[in-house]
């Protein structure tokens, strides 16, 4: 289930902090102080001390003289104001750790830092801590030679010890690329694992902050490779695949170059509609099945609607669908979501809708918001048969002397491997929606590319691919069919800097403000067409037999990786 947040940058109360080689830092409020922080903070507290001692004193003296306390003296109001300063500094600064550290004592499993540190201090030997002063906080070999400053050093160590919770650096510094840094240096202490090849800078942390990914210690590099151009309903798009697995983009650019010599592909989208399925338990069946009347009645539809679609703009109910199990009966809303993928969104609206149902079935156990008859990231028939998301069919006339020059095979061939390999093949192996040769390489490589949620690859994969001789059996009709590709072009990983890019590249980054809904809907349209080239380039190399041949060329480093290995190792 898809549980993103989101969170305002955190407040800039971190302490000043010298730069680090190589590393430059966000100013923050911290580096306006004269003094370091731990002065700034024995400052405050003094004056909080003496200012609240100073005013008991005259408290106590206004009562044994009878002076009313409306009577204040100038220094009384100099007092007054310097407690109340001094005390709004100490609650922003120590207040907001301290709630933390309470709500991070409730789930301790957040904190992988803590938990690694103690388990690892209970259960298993140590591992051979790095030096600590000589520590590099850059994951470069440069750094590794700088000094941290001695503040920093003491979060480090304080996050090493489980005394500040990894997850609080953000919020408490202000600076995320300086927690990621430090959480870094915390976890190499912890491992004694250097992670130089995992690079640090050159990210931007706060575009991740609260939407995308907690505890940030790096990011991981994946290579951007374009197939294309992919003509597509009249359209050029150049395809950006994601991927370590060598001939994938290759093959998919020959499948590419096979449908644009033969006139293009053309796409239909049958439905665009998100689900999301709460379930919830009654006393009794009947009573399940009342609500499952309800709801599936289309005279209640208009007002289900109303209170669905007031959580967004763009949500809109289109179908509910109630399947039962005993007293327990699972809601499938359907709704459309403009450009977005939609979990956040329809999630909202499934919200509005059981809050409304509670006061007419007062007997209403919600059990969870998602019941799994959505189904999200699980294989499941019912997105197989009533699809989620994006529901594509794409197609393409591949001519017979392309299938012979470009692909390097024939008609006749394809058309039997197709056969045999992804409808009888996959029956065979009691496949839910696995009727293709590889949907899920494209899918994967596409969404990885343009910040999709890669675990949708489950259902977004599914995938039939059909061949058929036509045109008195001399050219092919090829065709996939892909009823559940979940994929939006707003939130979610979709506006980070790298995949914003590759969306931008295909023409459909960010909303689409004349018509909601049409940028995730040719981006759909796109995968389901990288995935018919997909298909069509690796059946004909299952068909000639080349594919263990192209593998060996482009999957396989030629490097010899014993001596690669034992370079990495060299300091
Ligand atoms: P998801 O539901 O996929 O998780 P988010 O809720 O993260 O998506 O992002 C959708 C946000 O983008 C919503 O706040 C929505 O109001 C906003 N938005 C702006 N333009 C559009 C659009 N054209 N289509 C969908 N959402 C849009």
């Amino acid at each position: 289930m898809d549980v993103r947040r989101r969170m305002a940058p955190p407040p800039a109360v971190g302490a000043p902090h010298r730069k680090a080689a190589g590393a430059p830092r966000a100013l923050q409020a911290g580096d306006a102080l004269p003094l370091p922080i731990r002065h700034t903070n024995l400052i405050f507290s003094a004056l909080f001390a003496v200012s609240l001692a100073y005013l008991m004193r005259r408290w106590r003296a206004k009562i044994r003289s009878s002076i009313p306390f409306h009577v204040v003296s100038l220094t009384e109001i100099l007092a007054t104001f310097v407690l109340v300063a001094s005390l709004i500094y100490l609650l922003s600064f120590f207040g907001i750790a301290f709630v933390q550290s309470i709500v991070s004592s409730t789930d301790e499993d957040d904190d992988f830092l803590v938990a690694s540190s103690s388990s690892s201090s209970a259960k298993a030997p140590a591992p051979a801590p790095a030096p600590p002063a000589q520590c590099g906080l850059l994951g470069s070999a440069d750094a590794v030679s700088e000094k941290m400053p001695e503040e920093d050093e003491e979060i480090v160590a304080g996050v090493v010890a489980g005394k500040i919770p990894s997850y609080v650096l953000e919020t408490k510094l202000g600076d995320c690329r300086r927690a990621a840094g430090l959480r870094r240096e915390a976890l190499r202490r912890i491992t004694g694992r250097q992670i130089e090849g995992l690079p640090l800078d050159g990210f931007d942390y706060t575009s991740i902050l609260g939407q995308c990914c907690e505890l940030p210690v790096g990011y991981v590099q994946l290579p951007v490779g374009i197939a294309g151009p992919l003509l597509l309903d009249g359209q050029r798009f150049y395809v950006p695949m994601a991927t370590t697995e060598g001939c994938l983009v290759a093959s998919t650019n020959r499948g590419c170059k096979a449908i644009a010599e033969s006139g293009g592909a053309s796409s239909v989208v049958l439905r665009d509609a998100m689900t999301r399925a709460p379930v919830a338990r009654f006393p009794t069946a009947l009573q399940a099945a009342q609500l499952k009347a309800f709801l599936e009645d289309p005279a209640n539809f208009d007002t289900l609607s109303v209170v669905f679609n007031r959580s967004s703009r763009f949500g809109r109910l289109q179908t509910v669908q109630c399947a039962m199990a005993g007293r327990n009966i699972y809601m499938r809303f359907s709704c459309s979501t403009g450009d977005a993928m939609g979990m956040n969104m329809i999630s909202k609206g499934v919200q509005n809708v059981l809050d409304y149902l509670q006061d007419d079935f007062p007997d209403m156990d919600v059990i969870s918001i998602s019941g799994n008859f959505c189904s999200d990231k699980k294989s499941a028939a019912v997105n197989w048969i009533e699809g989620r998301g994006k529901s594509v069919v794409c197609e393409a006339v591949i001519k017979e002397e392309i299938v012979r020059k470009v692909l390097k095979t024939n008609v006749q061939s394809l058309v039997e491997l197709n056969v045999i390999k992804n409808l009888a093949g996959s029956a065979v192996a009691g496949a839910l929606g696995g009727f293709n040769a590889h949907a899920s390489n494209i899918v994967s490589a596409i969404f990885i590319a343009t910040g999709q949620d890669p675990a949708q690859n489950v259902e977004s994969s599914q995938c039939i691919t059909m061949l058929e001789a036509v045109n008195d059996g001399r050219d092919l009709h090829i065709s996939v069919t892909m009823p559940s590709i979940e994929v939006g072009t707003v939130g979610g990983g979709t506006q980070l800097a790298s995949q914003s890019a590759c969306l931008d590249l295909l023409g459909v980054k960010g909303a689409n403000r004349e018509s909601p809904g049409t940028n995730a809907r040719i981006l759909a349209t796109v995968v389901a067409g990288g995935v018919l080239a997909g298909e069509l380039s690796l059946l004909s190399a299952l068909a000639a037999g080349q594919l263990v041949k192209s593998h060996m060329k482009y999957n396989r480093s030629s490097r010899d990786m014993s001596k690669a290995a034992s370079l990495s190792l060299t300091p």
